[in-house]
């Protein structure tokens, strides 16, 4: 079986990079090295949190989403909005303007993440009480921590919480009900979903433990908003009766989400933000946190509003959700039918595998030779973790050396020193 190759949505323009190495620090999975003044990504390790497009002053680190053009190719087309968009817009903007102008993009129908919240969390507490003998349970919407969980914890793989995502979940009802309805073949349906983050849109494109391909592209919320905005002014004056969801925005929140899913039976923890995300899973590995049932985990600050797609500060969009939740009346939904599929066990994913990252050696004997050598390149580094070579760490240099992909000339602190020395 040939190497997996993997899809990011994000790739590196290097006219612009400057090798200043602001990326390097801040990437979790120690996925990206500067050489020669220029950023390079080991697409083995990255798991797409966006950090690095956050972090890249010179917008050298940029995202990717599909081309909204994509809409064209299908009779029928619905957008699918994530729960964070609502957040984006000023508060003189309502909620059901904003979602009337996505419609005029192009799409036939519109439909919301938020929707399912409440049948997401019934069925995840159920999970929770049906699977006693796992904990914690590790919620799996963030694309991103799955991945992280896949390169960096494997051994919690079991751990996650292994059931469809909420976009995906309605985009399985929506395909049969509109298939049905307008008498259309799966083809002609095109299913998009606007996102804030470049982890769905990989997900989009490789999903992780899918049965089947489900969506047909993913916009970004920033790529869109503009368009959105215009039609906004439009539209503002002539609004049409369009039913929102406020109580589901929740789902954009990772600490309601916790709250919602806690009961008396049911003990949740919830964490967002990757550092402390990476933290929060260490102890899990340690068994520090078996106390808990189930822990939600988001890569971003403060859950989807923080994604780095999305243009407004995180912590104002959330602020704006909450009062649309708080001000807003939902509109019940009968989640009949998503029940019964979640009891014929249709939601349900393949088990995740590990993904492999860099081995020294398949050869054990050659493998341990190269790690003798790394501690002694170790012993020559350093120590500051400075980055300024351009791998992340003293040890990712040494490991870099001893891969062939550096040289211990690389090191601007050790060439300091000699060039000291020579001079004195
Ligand atoms: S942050 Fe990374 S990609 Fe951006 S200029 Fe600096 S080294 Fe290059
Ligand atoms: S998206 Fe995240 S994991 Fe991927 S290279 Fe950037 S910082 Fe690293």
């Amino acid at each position: 079986m040939g190497e997996r190759k993997y899809f990011h949505a994000i790739q590196i323009l290097e006219d612009n990079c400057t090798g200043c190495t602001a990326c390097v620090r801040v990437c979790p999975t120690e996925a990206i090295r500067v050489r020669d003044r220029k950023a390079s990504i080991d697409t083995n390790r990255c798991i797409d949190c966006g950090n690095c497009v956050d972090v890249c002053q010179f917008h050298a680190i940029i995202p990717s989403s599909d081309p909204l053009d994509l809409i064209k190719n299908f009779k029928y087309k619905v957008a699918i909005i994530s729960t964070s968009f609502f957040g984006q817009f000023t508060e003189d903007i309502s909620y059901a303007v904003a979602k009337q102008a996505v419609l005029h993009l192009g799409f036939d129908e519109v439909a919301e993440e938020a929707m399912v919240t409440e049948f997401m969390i019934s069925m995840i507490r159920d999970y929770i009480r049906a699977n006693r003998g796992k904990r914690p349970i590790l919620s799996s919407n963030c694309p991103a921590v799955v991945r992280l969980i896949q390169v960096k914890y494997p051994a919690l793989l079991p751990n996650l919480f292994h059931q469809e995502a909420p976009m995906s979940i309605l985009t399985r009802y929506l395909r049969e009900k509109i298939s049905a309805r307008e008498n259309l073949a799966d083809t002609e349906i095109g299913i998009f979903l606007i996102v804030p983050c470049v982890a769905h849109v990989t997900a989009v494109h490789q999903p992780e433990g899918a049965y089947k391909h489900l969506q047909d592209g993913a916009f970004s919320t920033g790529m869109i908003y503009g368009k959105v905005r215009d039609i906004i002014k439009q539209v503002q004056n002539e609004p049409l009766t369009v039913e929102t969801y406020p109580k589901g925005l929740t789902w954009a929140l990772s600490g309601v989400q916790a709250e919602l899913v806690d009961s008396d039976d049911i003990r949740a923890l919830s964490v967002n933000g990757v550092e402390n995300v990476m933290d929060i899973l260490s102890k899990v590995e340690d068994h520090y946190l078996d106390q808990y049932d189930y822990i939600v985990l988001r890569s971003c600050t403060n859950g989807c509003v923080g994604g780095c797609l999305n243009v407004e500060n995180p912590f104002v969009a959330m602020s704006r959700i909450k009062k649309m939740i708080k001000d807003g009346e939902t509109k019940d939904i009968d989640v009949k039918d998503l029940e019964e599929l979640y009891n014929e066990g249709e939601f349900a994913v393949v088990p995740l595998t590990p993904r492999p990252i860099m081995e020294l050696d398949k050869d054990i004997k050659k493998a341990i030779q190269k790690m003798k050598k790394i501690n002694e390149f170790l012993t020559l580094l350093p120590g500051l973790n400075c980055s300024a070579c351009g791998s992340p760490t003293c040890y990712a240099l040494a490991e870099d050396i001893v891969m062939g992909k550096a040289s211990i000339d690389d090191c601007v602190v050790l060439l300091k020193r000699h060039s000291k020395d020579e001079n004195e």
